[in-house]
């Protein structure tokens, strides 16, 4: 175990950076040094930043996203296409869909995937308010676009099944995202396309 190099308001600092998704202890450590040396441009702004985003989060009781209203700045888009819902298993998800600029559309995020496994059943996911949304007589169309792992796929299928008194339709994406593959990991183009080129479940 090597020492602190700072005090414990810097290790404080680059210990939850290292937590962060794509950093390790040494990016952390980067990181730190670069918001420590923008100090006035960087590292207080950005505090002030995290901070309200942390007073303000709240999860939209209709689509189940993350802003800081709700209902979220997606639902409350009125010039969305209102028969049209695309669902999502994480709002990282919903976002890579959004940079795609594919569709104008409603989502719903569904907090996972069904991995009995993992012991994560229906009762887990945002289910029962996705029945109420698909029932409105204003939807035409469900997409399902879960990522292409085995458990995204079984959800898919679950998914259609509980829809399927409902008389609209349930798309998933084109065969253009690889199979194992994460929706977030794609790039724009790819996406777009597989938006694109959605076939009937
Ligand atoms: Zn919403």
């Amino acid at each position: 175990m090597s020492g602190a190099v700072a005090g414990p308001e810097i290790e404080r600092l680059i210990q939850l950076l290292a937590r962060v998704p794509g950093l390790g202890p040494r990016s952390a450590r980067r990181a730190a040094l670069h918001l420590i040396r923008k100090k006035d441009e960087l590292l207080g702004p950005l505090g002030q930043a995290m901070q309200a985003a942390a007073e303000r989060i709240v999860i939209c009781a209709a689509c189940g996203s993350i802003d800081t209203r709700d209902p979220c700045a997606v639902c409350s888009d009125l010039r969305r296409d209102p028969s049209v819902i695309i669902v999502v298993e994480t709002v990282a998800d919903l976002w890579a869909l959004e940079r795609s600029g594919a569709m104008r559309a409603h989502y719903h995020v569904l907090g996972g995937t069904l991995s009995p496994l993992d012991g994560i059943g229906p009762k887990d996911l945002n289910l029962d308010r996705l029945i109420s949304r698909a029932a409105d007589p204003a939807v035409k169309e469900i997409i399902l676009a879960v990522n292409a792992t085995v458990d995204g796929q079984t959800t898919a299928h679950y998914i259609t099944d509980l829809l399927s008194h409902l008389s609209l339709k349930v798309t998933r994406l084109a065969h253009g995202v690889p199979v194992g593959g994460e929706l977030d990991y794609l790039d724009e183009g790819t996406l777009s396309a597989a938006i694109r080129q959605r076939t009937g479940m």
